[in-house]
């Protein structure tokens, strides 16, 4: 009987973990696959550390399951990844002017979005003697967030007639969109505009480019627009930005923590900084080794957020501190030592996300480097 609840009680992690599972990882790679043509291509966003689960090994996970290419946000890491040892494409969407040396050397290929980048590129290319290094060529069909304007077109296309050192390995565009059906009139057109664009533009080069435009949530939504390639990151990492889509997705990563202190806490007595809950009456409070430099965020205090200990919410009292929380667990039966989960399989991350006016991306991008990443392989 006592060692049967020692067993129950042994936690899996003796401290903060993100566990990190790549047999979920494999799942939702497959299941967005099984919504392709057998010949679209694959590319799989890998920034931000993977979205915050662990870029190497997922990347490496991926070129196993042979992916087709990586982007990145930035050449620093595009650099990380190389180093990591992954030989497949990569991607920098948006490289900055200052390394673009570092990126050829990586064998990194860029984004260029302007004519001030495009010509800086290709000056670095030639100055190392580089013949048809591969780019990428973005347009902007609406986001207005980074991409050359339609009427640049054939000014972009001349680029190229100028010079051998570079070379168009693909075009493409980015939906704003893509997850609000309310919004599928603007999309439609983002697609409509983008179909054009990338036409007139291989027309002019003269030759076959690869192109792009869907995420995850175009990949789900738009069938008929996923053209050559499709470009995916939150799918991979178990959300699909919809209930409809949640039940085909596992999420990767799992973030558990586990309990420092309890303390007894009476009727008007306070917990934490500036006094942030006042105990209504007698609870059992629970300090936990988490905080806002891990990643939770002040707007989860004051009972916004919860943590599930044994399948059971506790809300997160007062202040979220830089290290740590306190969760109210007057109703759990629970122990210094257990086990808690922040999100994970008991705590979906999209929900955890929204009741603090957030989204899923912004939540597990968010966990810090100071947490402890454990690879699961089943
Ligand atoms: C981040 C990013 C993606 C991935 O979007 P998801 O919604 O995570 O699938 C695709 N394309 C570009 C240009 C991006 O910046």
């Amino acid at each position: 009987m006592s060692a049967q609840t020692k067993t129950t009680r042994m936690p899996k992690v003796s401290e903060t973990t993100l566990e990190i599972n790549l047999a979920s990882l494999k799942h939702n790679f497959e299941y967005l696959k099984s919504k392709l043509q057998n010949n679209t291509l694959f590319l799989a966003v890998v920034k931000a550390f993977a979205y915050g689960s662990d870029a190497s090994i997922v990347a490496k996970t991926l070129q196993e399951l042979e992916v087709d290419y990586f982007a990145v946000a930035y050449t620093s890491e595009g650099v990380t990844l190389r180093k990591a040892g992954i030989k497949t494409p990569i991607l920098v969407l948006h490289p900055q002017l200052n390394n673009l040396s570092l990126a050829i050397e990586h064998c990194l290929e860029p984004s260029l979005y302007t004519i001030k980048i495009l010509k800086a590129f290709a000056r670095v290319a030639r100055a190392l003697n580089q013949k048809n290094y591969p780019v990428h060529i973005k347009f902007n069909t609406g986001l207005n967030r980074l991409g050359f304007e339609s009427e640049e077109l054939d000014l972009v296309a001349e680029q190229f007639s100028e010079t051998t050192a570079l070379k168009v390995k693909s075009v493409f565009s980015h939906l704003a969109a893509s997850e609000d059906l309310e919004e599928k009139g603007f999309t439609l057109n983002q697609i409509a505009l983008y179909k054009s664009l990338s036409s007139a533009f291989t027309k002019k080069l003269g030759y076959p480019v690869i192109r792009h435009l869907c995420n995850t949530s175009g990949v789900l939504n738009y069938p008929e627009a996923h053209f050559d390639m499709v470009r995916c990151g939150i799918g991979l990492y178990g959300y699909g930005n919809s209930k409809s889509e949640e039940q085909n997705f596992k999420p990767i990563a799992a973030l558990k923590s586990v309990i420092s202190q309890i303390h007894v806490v009476e009727k008007g007595e306070s917990v934490g900084y500036n006094r942030g809950f006042i105990s209504p009456s007698s609870s059992k409070i629970a300090t936990l080794p988490i905080g806002h430099a891990d990643g939770i965020g002040r707007h989860f205090g004051h009972g916004v957020g919860c943590v599930s200990i044994g399948n059971k919410k506790a809300p997160i009292v007062g202040n979220v501190c830089m290290d740590m929380i306190m969760v109210d667990v007057t109703h759990i039966d629970c122990e210094e030592g257990d086990e808690v989960e922040l999100f994970g399989p008991a705590l979906s991350a999209e929900t955890s996300a929204e009741t603090a006016n957030t989204i899923s991306y912004e939540l597990i991008t968010g966990i810090s480097q100071r947490v402890n990443r454990k690879i699961l392989k089943k």
